[in-house]
């Protein structure tokens, strides 16, 4: 395998041109004593420091951006270093995923209750870094309500320990100084490694639920009547195991399903089934039926059309309050939006109910949803970029989260501004290209 496969090759996002020339080292670590090492050695050389795991993420932090910088991959890093069953926790390098650490747990009866669909790829200690999780966030929580400490490494070498009560450091006027700002775990949820880089992480567990699952479909005739029913689960608390709507979708991918749908499951309960038909006029499904629409669903990302090419121009929109009861207003808008710069949408799905977190760190509850459009031949990077920022606005002025699963500083002032200021405090040199004024040129010119 060559360096550039391992650093560049897993990047998922559509930004994908990167100028090697700016890589100025690419390390496999094994140890925080060699992150250590190669961290002092950027700090030696003024260089700037890319954390990076799996490479599933999708807003473009992973890869560097433009600076001269050292490539840290945690890929080497991927330890279980102890579980303790009656303390629920698990400590963990930040390289292991969760089907990793899960397959250990199995055993014991023990579970983490974090499921990305990348699960199998995707890192905790990138999962921290973007606040990620799956379908299941409604009743789980995303990763920041599973981890209860990390210790990172800073720019000059410090170390901390960050957990809900504060921070810990080997550098006490620093320890002080970050304590009166209120650093907690909240601030590195979804920090896309431009603080520091995570080393350790101790992660929540708990008993494995074994359960029987019931699954059911609803479809609607209106988009409004879909984030309605959404709506009202989220006030009946609905125990919600596994919920996905698919609310468009292209031709070549969905058959003959009826949109817009709501595909549910959720404990065999009679109490339970009532609530239910009360919300919407949902009908059982076989187990076969229950994995063919996640099928359908997992195809909808993957599938192209027979003519164009499929790209995530956004991905992940948080509709919640008035733009989820009000969903068509919301997905015409950015749907004419998309159209005026000549992209056609493909489709849109999403998790529902889910939970997430705004830049000021309160909870939201809504649909998750993911966009995919049909890209316009001949268009540059930049000009793509260009309807990226623009969707930035219209989400502003719709009321709806602009990408809540990886909500990167770029599109979330209140984070942006936060980080910055403890930046102030512990200094910079991690993922900094992020926080650039150009930085959406950079990210236009890697599209
Ligand atoms: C097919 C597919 C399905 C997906 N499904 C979901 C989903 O269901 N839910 C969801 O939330 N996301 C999903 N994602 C997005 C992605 O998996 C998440 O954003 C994930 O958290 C990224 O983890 P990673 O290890 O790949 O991190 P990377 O992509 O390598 O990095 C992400 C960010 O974390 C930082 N980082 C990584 N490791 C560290 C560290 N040790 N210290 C400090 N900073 C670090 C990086 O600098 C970067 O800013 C999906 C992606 C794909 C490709």
């Amino acid at each position: 395998m060559r360096i550039r496969d391992v650093v560049i090759g897993a990047n998922a996002s559509m930004y994908y041109r990167l100028n090697f020339s700016k890589i100025r080292g690419v390390f496999y670590p094994r140890s925080e004593q060699e992150v250590l090492q190669i961290v002092l050695k950027a700090n030696e050389q003024g260089l700037d420091i890319t954390p990076k795991g799996g490479g599933s993420g999708l807003s473009g932090a992973c890869t560097g951006g433009d600076r001269e910088r050292f490539m840290i991959s945690t890929l080497q890093m991927r330890e279980i270093l102890t579980i303790s069953k009656d303390q629920r926790y698990v400590d963990v390098q930040p390289g292991a995923t969760p089907n990793e650490i899960n397959d250990l747990l199995e055993p014991l009866k023990m579970k983490f209750y974090v499921a990305p669909s990348s699960r199998d790829i995707a890192t905790v200690g990138g999962l921290i870094s973007t606040d990620g999780g799956g379908n299941d966030t409604w009743v789980n929580g995303t990763m920041r309500d599973n981890t209860i400490r990390v210790k990172m490494i800073l720019y000059n070498g410090a170390q901390l320990v960050v957990d809900w009560d504060g921070v810990r450091s080997n550098d006490k006027s620093l320890e002080e100084k970050l304590n009166r700002a209120g650093m907690t775990i909240h601030d590195v949820a979804s920090s896309h490694g431009t603080l520091g880089i995570i080393t350790e992480l101790r992660v929540r567990i708990k008993p494995l639920v074994e359960e029987e699952l019931i699954g059911g479909v609803a479809e609607f005739d209106d988009y409004d009547s879909l984030g309605q029913a959404i709506q009202s689960l989220i006030d009946a608390k609905f125990p919600v195991r596994y919920g996905e709507a698919i609310v468009q979708a292209h031709e070549d991918v969905r058959g003959d399903l009826r949109l817009p749908l709501l595909v549910l499951e959720y404990p065999r309960d009679d109490a339970l089934q009532e609530k239910l038909t009360a919300i919407a006029d949902f009908r059982h499904l076989s187990k076969e039926e229950v994995e063919y629409l996640k099928d359908t669903r997992i195809k909808l990302p993957k599938r192209n059309p027979k003519e164009g090419i499929q790209v995530a121009l956004f991905e992940g929109y948080g509709l919640h309050g008035k733009s989820l009861t009000e969903m068509s207003h919301s997905i015409t808008e950015v749907n004419e939006l998309l159209m005026e710069d000549g992209f056609r949408p493909f489709a849109k799905y999403g998790h529902a109910p889910s939970k997430w977190y705004l830049g000021d760190n309160s909870e939201a509850f809504g649909l998750v949803m993911h966009s995919r459009e049909i890209r316009p031949e001949g268009r540059s990077g930049k000009e793509i970029f260009k309807t990226v920022a623009r969707i930035v606005d219209k989400c502003l002025e719709l009321g709806i989260t602009p990408k809540p699963e990886h909500k990167w500083p770029f599109s979330d002032d209140v984070k942006k501004k936060r980080i910055m200021k403890l930046r102030d405090i512990i200094g910079g040199g991690f993922n900094s290209f992020i926080l650039d004024d150009n930085a959406g040129e950079v990210l236009g010119s890697m599209v």
